[in-house]
């Protein structure tokens, strides 16, 4: 575990990444979301979108950490409020879209993988196994339904441990 974590930071500052980065984001136009898929598919390195996110910001080529926000403006939308509103939603605001919702949901039969609860007894929600801020990703095997009330209870007790 740590020594993952080494070289996740060794490679992170390593110069020609910000390259690839930078021209992924600039010239490929693609998402921190798109972009972390594709340095994993290529290099089997993971990163998180927010990492990412913070190298463009360091940078100096984007203004905020959501995705949304920095579309608008590279495409050059004057008002941001609709996506402002909108990445309020945490499934947003980490980037699951609603195809990788929805797929995830059927891989787990439409039920919270801990209690089994279906969406008649809870809402169902898209659950981080290992957490964003800890650099989890959004691939298919970190991601699993919980119904609303595990997902509350996974939170309250990471909370504790930090
Ligand atoms: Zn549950």
């Amino acid at each position: 575990m740590q020594k993952s974590k080494i070289k996740k930071i060794s490679i992170f500052y390593h110069l020609p990444f910000n390259d690839f980065i930078s021209r992924f984001y600039l010239m490929d136009n693609l998402s921190t979301i798109e972009i972390s898929e594709k340095i994993f598919r290529e290099t089997k390195i993971s990163i998180s979108p927010r990492a990412i996110q913070k190298r463009l910001k360091g940078l100096g080529l984007i203004r905020s950490f959501s995705d949304a926000f920095n579309i608008a403006i590279k495409k050059g939308r004057k008002s941001y409020a609709h996506l402002r509103k909108s990445i309020k939603s945490c499934e947003l605001r980490r980037g699951i879209n609603l195809r990788l919702r929805y797929e995830i949901f059927k891989r787990d039969g439409f039920k919270c993988v801990l209690c089994g609860n279906t969406p008649k007894e809870s809402r169902l929600v898209i659950d981080h196994i290992i957490p964003v801020v800890d650099g989890g990703t959004n691939d298919f095997l970190n991601l699993r339904t919980l119904c609303f009330d595990c997902n509350q209870g996974k939170m309250i007790s990471e909370e504790r441990k930090r």
